[in-house]
């Protein structure tokens, strides 16, 4: 028996896909939606429909941007030398609110994860070596400190060293398992400056 309209339980079924949104969740957001003035869920879902049709990777460093290349790789002001690998566009955002890094990021879009079948050529991993082919003097490598952000810090580690390129992982303060994207910025800082050499 369906309790709502059609068109209600479209709305529920597509929102609950999102990530963090059950059905309970799903259901409370379809009804506002519904009682939103009608200019605000237009502007709401053009936002939605812009964002995914216009932002594209940096074809740089290729974390999501507007442009060709992104802010930070166009900053003339930046270390271009030194290479921090995040495994995505929020932890990328979380050291830049550190205010604390002057080099460049290197986006990698994931992690290596054997058990769900994500290997190193699903990353963005290939990418990050082409660059080394420039002048890089540091990869620093700040991939979470879960099992999966270590198996890859430990693979990148690997790849490089033989090139004679300083590589160096973020340390203590970041809690093992932790998300970069959840963590202070005082702890980040801290855990930039007391980084390691791999
Ligand atoms: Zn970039």
């Amino acid at each position: 028996m369906d309790l709502y309209s059609g068109y209600i339980n479209r709305l529920i079924a597509e929102l609950s896909v999102l990530p963090g949104i059950g059905q309970k969740t799903a259901q409370r957001l379809a009804f506002y939606m519904i009682n939103m003035p009608k200019e605000s869920v237009e502007k709401l879902a053009g936002a939605m429909v812009e964002a995914r049709n216009k932002v594209k990777y940096c074809k740089c460093c290729f974390t999501l941007t507007d442009d060709e290349i992104c802010p930070i790789c166009s900053n003339s002001k930046r270390d271009h030398k030194q290479i921090m690998v995040v495994e995505n566009t929020r932890d990328l955002h979380a050291y830049e609110k550190t205010g604390r890094y002057e080099g460049v990021y290197h986006v990698l879009h994931g992690a290596i994860n054997p058990s769900m079948g994500i290997g190193p050529n699903d990353i963005r991993l290939k990418e990050l070596i082409e660059r080394l082919e420039h002048d890089v003097d540091e990869v620093i490598i700040a991939t979470n400190s879960s099992i999966e952000g270590e198996t890859t810090a430990m693979y990148i580690s690997k790849l490089i060293k033989p090139t004679g390129i300083r590589v160096t992982r973020i340390a203590s303060g970041v809690p093992v398992g932790g998300e970069l994207e959840y963590i202070d910025e005082v702890t980040l800082s801290r855990a930039l400056d007391a980084r390691v050499e791999l």
